[in-house]
């Protein structure tokens, strides 16, 4: 190219336009593309929100005609915005106001940015799924919304992002919790306490100090469907001063029988609160059965995490029939105030009925295969196995042999129990109404 070309190619309208375009080419690249909406997560949040408008463009656009609905909320960076209920509220994201993934979108002046726990989560944008939304729907929200929120800010990724929106699925088919809750809930003719972790805590530390003995019972689908043969367990059951919710399949006969479960309230989650709550306090722990140095072992978890707890003992669940007029004797010398019983049900708790006052402790509890999980003899599913519900389903292919009858025969037989007490209540109410 000569230099009279050259100088025309820049200078001239022609060329200006020409150099014009291939910038604006370029800026609309991958690259460009990626950098303009500040990352990945961005870029995805925004295809996959312009793909779905346009998918959905036909119900959009009635949607549009009847007038979108919108709610005032709080978003990245404390900003306010206008949130458009249902569909429509993919153009929120398109713009870039909402996340498909990130904390719930906050009415203003609902949690506010002074808490310093609460502070993190407004550096990422509101989503419509969150940890805790998933959290809430599997029961197992134990801790504040804030500190879910900011677990969540901490370890953002988009591969972190993309196993929320997965684990969003099975949430949303478990449903939202019904406004009302009754504090105690029955099913299959057994007496729940419908508590929250936090309750649970709070009655053993009030019980710790009381001047008669406690017994606390975890009741999962398949204590119940063994109650359902052990006439003595399930007067245990139903004589416990304590009996609490365990697992998925307690949450799902709630629903079904319009009696919404508070919280899935098992042992294994509460045993770290448990030692949190006992630290500092006079009254010790004692660690009865599993094999033998399990109990010893989970005594070094706590002794390693929790320095303040006094660990009173600790035995293995091996002893023969004559042997435990010694074993008793022991846990009543050591001056345990929490006992915690691990022979698996119905056994523990049988025991611990019987045997409650001459151990002289004031609150026992039988508590399965808990000292395995702490011990670390067996490991105990990943926290997203457990937020989808599917922690038996970890059990069972650990140890498929032992757990098919209890978890695949006993979960559908469970439900199926369930299902025909509903049918009854039912039938009864509509019998009443006539
Ligand atoms: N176990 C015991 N003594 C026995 C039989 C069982 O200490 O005679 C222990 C066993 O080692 C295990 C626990 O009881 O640690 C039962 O665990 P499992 O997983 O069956 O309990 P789950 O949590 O399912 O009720």
């Amino acid at each position: 190219m000569d230099r009279v070309d050259e100088l025309y190619d820049r200078f001239s309208r022609g060329g200006i336009r020409k150099r014009r375009l291939a910038r604006a080419f370029h800026s609309v690249t991958w690259f460009g593309l990626l950098a303009g909406l500040s990352g990945l997560k961005r870029a995805i949040d925004f295809l996959l929100a312009l793909v779905l408008i346009l998918l959905l463009s036909p119900v959009l656009l009635i949607l549009a005609i009847r007038g979108f609905r919108k709610t005032p909320r709080i978003g990245r960076w404390c900003e306010p915005f206008d949130q458009l209920r249902g569909i429509p509220v993919l153009f929120n994201v398109l713009k870039g106001d909402m996340a498909f993934v990130g904390p719930r979108a906050v009415a203003p002046g609902e949690l506010s940015p002074r808490e310093r726990e609460a502070r993190k989560r407004y550096s990422a944008r509101p989503g419509l799924v969150c940890l805790w939304f998933i959290r809430k729907r599997a029961n197992i929200a134990y801790s504040a919304e804030a500190a879910s929120d900011s677990e969540y800010v901490e370890s953002q990724s988009v591969r972190g992002d993309f196993g929320i929106a997965l684990r969003a699925i099975p949430a949303l088919l478990y449903g939202e919790g019904v406004a009302v809750t009754r504090d105690t809930v029955s099913i299959l003719g057994l007496s729940i306490h419908n508590i929250t972790m936090t309750d649970a805590l709070e009655w053993i530390a009030a019980r710790i100090q009381a001047p008669s003995p406690s017994q606390i019972c975890f009741l999962n689908a398949d204590c119940a469907n063994l109650s359902y043969r052990d006439t003595e367990y399930k007067a245990v059951l139903n004589e416990a001063e304590l009996v609490l919710a365990d697992g998925i399949g307690l949450k799902l006969a709630g629903k079904l029988l319009a009696s919404e479960i508070r919280q899935n309230v098992n042992g294994t989650d509460m045993f770290p609160r448990l030692c949190e709550t006992l630290a500092g306090a006079a009254a010790g722990i004692y660690l009865l059965g599993a094999r033998p140095g399990v109990a010893d072992a989970v005594g070094k978890w706590i002794a390693e995490h929790y320095p303040g707890v006094v660990i009173s003992g600790c035995r293995d669940g091996y002893f023969s029939a004559g042997d435990e007029p010694a074993v008793i004797a022991q846990i009543a010398q050591s001056g345990a105030a929490v006992l915690l019983v691990a022979f698996g049900a119905p056994r523990q708790d049988i025991w611990i009925r019987r045997n409650l006052h001459a151990t002289g402790v004031k609150v026992a509890m039988g508590v399965g295969g808990l000292f395995d999980f702490y011990s670390g003899r067996i490991p105990r599913a990943p926290v997203w196995m457990r937020e989808i519900g599917m922690e038996w389903f970890y059990r069972f292919i650990q140890e498929p042999r032992r757990m098919w009858r209890r978890y695949l025969v006993g979960n559908a037989v469970f439900l199926w129990r369930v299902m025909r007490e509903r049918r009854g209540a039912r039938r009864a109410a509509a019998g009443g109404a006539a």
